[in-house]
């Protein structure tokens, strides 16, 4: 069994198929109807990861991922957003959404998705080495950043791409590489999920993160230089 996954959907038709394809990989799948239901189900089961559709009666979907956060609750979340004005608030909010996909969308691209995050959640399987650059230190093993003593909070996935651009520092790597190799996918248009986790990232570690932005090109992390200005 690869875990348990919190579907939240109010359109029967929706559930069903969502349920169909995550039981034949090896998910258990629990639903809700509502957001008040999720997060009763939330406190009851410890699922792996939450698909987390916007439109719902009552309570939506970011006023949940509002309250699970809030509970220090950093389950991974895939939102289902239905318009584009939804994507703008699931993913301009500082939520800690994973990710999230456009209906209609095909139900074995959601189960790469869901797969993809509960992957990142886990952490690599290399654990213990500790990564420095400039004053951010990050230990692969206990999941911990620090700037100089500050403990920084970072989601799963946010914690992912520090650490993938840390492992290299000096490297330049495109949006769309960090897209196939931290979300474990690649989609034309998707690499604003890129942007928008290093701008997160970055608000986190503060005037000193060492994430550059390489014009044209992509992102980097450098041990900063003195007297020059962050990006
Ligand atoms: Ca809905």
């Amino acid at each position: 069994m690869r875990g348990l996954v919190l579907h939240v959907e109010d359109e029967p038709a929706i559930r069903d198929v969502v349920r169909l394809y995550l039981t034949r990989e090896g998910f258990s799948v629990v639903a809700a109807t509502s957001g008040e239901d999720a997060l009763a189900e939330l406190r009851r089961d410890r699922p792996v990861a939450v698909i987390l559709d916007v439109g719902l009666p009552g309570m939506d979907g970011i006023e949940v991922c509002r309250v699970m956060r809030a509970d220090n609750d950093w389950t991974p979340v895939l939102f289902c957003t239905a318009r584009d004005d939804e994507v703008d608030r699931v993913m301009g909010l500082e939520l800690g959404a994973d990710d999230y996909i456009t209906k209609p969308f095909s139900p074995r691209e959601l189960v790469a998705r869901v797969k993809a995050a509960v992957r990142r959640a886990a952490g690599p399987e290399t654990a213990g080495a500790v990564l420095r650059v400039g004053d951010v230190s990050l230990d692969r093993g206990s999941h911990e950043v620090f700037v100089a003593d500050r403990q920084v909070e970072l989601t799963a996935t946010e914690f992912e791409l520090l650490a993938h651009l840390m492992a290299r520092p000096g490297r330049v790597f495109t949006r769309e590489e960090l897209l196939s190799e931290v979300w474990g996918y690649s989609s034309a248009g998707g690499t604003r999920t890129v942007d928008v986790h290093i701008a997160q990232v970055r608000g986190k570690l503060g005037d000193t993160s060492p994430i550059r932005t390489v014009r044209g090109v992509g992102y980097s992390v450098a041990d900063p230089v003195p007297g020059a200005d962050g990006d």
